[in-house]
């Protein structure tokens, strides 16, 4: 019995015990010294009351992850990243005099916009694509991207927040994403869509100023609002501040002089909102 006793006391604890299966375990870095950094914050002392984000900016992928598996050429396409949204994000924030953060990974390492865990965060398949470094990863696998890349982005997000709260009332929050003219071999005839859920604030009045351009707008197309956007609805909607989502026609920010006549269309069509009484309120729709 004595003997038996001294074997348990001396046996060496398993090695994911209660305890340590509680602990955070972020793997093994996934980010070299090559690689480019999670987010990037722009015009970080910018006077607007308004933050821009952009979860699709970029179509990096860690080194390590040797392109996830797929051809180069994959990643100059819609499925790797938001074609000319970085660029228009950088346009309006020096018009708006805003900060903006971007993303500085690929949605197809791990979708900013989506909640950790969610089926789509990590996606195995995109628009008929299969991924291959995204099939049956582990839990540590996953746990990588979410702890180096998902959270630094939306930490850096909270913290440029945090500065607009230093400096006043509650800050307003847009989100800027293009999408690809056909999907599913479906045309898709918008050269605007807005997307909103319940908070009005931005988006009826945005809406209205862009009729002026002669534009087709989408109300809450080719997304709707309503459903699942990670971003703004936890940085905006879940805080009660104003909150919108924008997706231009990929086609028509391409190149420089389609991006400046995005930057043109959305500082003219912006600008006056922010003078809407009760956009800097915290509220709940
Ligand atoms: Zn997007």
């Amino acid at each position: 019995m004595q003997v038996w006793l001294f074997r348990i006391a001396c046996a060496p604890l398993p090695r994911y015990s209660f305890l340590m299966s509680t602990l955070p375990n972020d793997g093994p870095d996934l980010l070299g010294p090559d690689d480019p950094p999670q987010f990037e914050v722009i015009n970080r002392e910018g006077g607007a009351h308004m933050l821009l984000v952009c979860d699709h900016a970029s179509n990096a992928v860690p080194k390590q992850l040797d392109y996830l598996g797929l051809p180069d050429d994959a990643f100059e396409k819609h499925i790797a990243y938001d074609i000319g949204a970085a660029a228009v994000t950088r346009g309006l924030a020096q018009r708006l005099d805003a900060q903006a953060v971007l993303a500085g990974y690929s949605r197809l390492v791990i979708d900013p916009n989506r909640p950790p865990g969610h089926p789509d965060s990590i996606m195995p398949e995109n628009d008929g694509i299969q991924i291959p470094a995204n099939q049956d990863l582990s839990p540590m696998a996953r746990r990588q991207r979410v702890r180096q890349v998902f959270e630094p982005y939306h930490d850096a997000v909270n913290r440029a927040l945090a500065r607009l709260w230093d400096r006043g009332p509650a800050p307003a929050i847009l989100s800027i994403h293009s999408f690809s003219p056909t999907f599913g071999g479906k045309p898709r005839p918008w050269d605007i869509g807005v997307l909103w859920n319940r908070d009005p604030r931005i988006a009826v009045p945005l809406m209205e100023h862009l009729d002026r351009f002669e534009l087709t707008v989408g109300d809450n197309e080719p997304y709707s609002g309503h459903d699942l956007a990670y971003t703004i609805d936890m940085h905006g909607a879940a805080a009660g501040i104003a909150n919108c989502a924008i997706e231009i026609n990929q086609d028509q920010i391409r190149d420089k002089s389609g991006v400046l006549r995005w930057v043109d269309i959305l500082s003219e069509s912006i600008l006056p909102i922010f003078d809407i009484p009760g956009l800097h309120r915290v509220e709940r729709f």
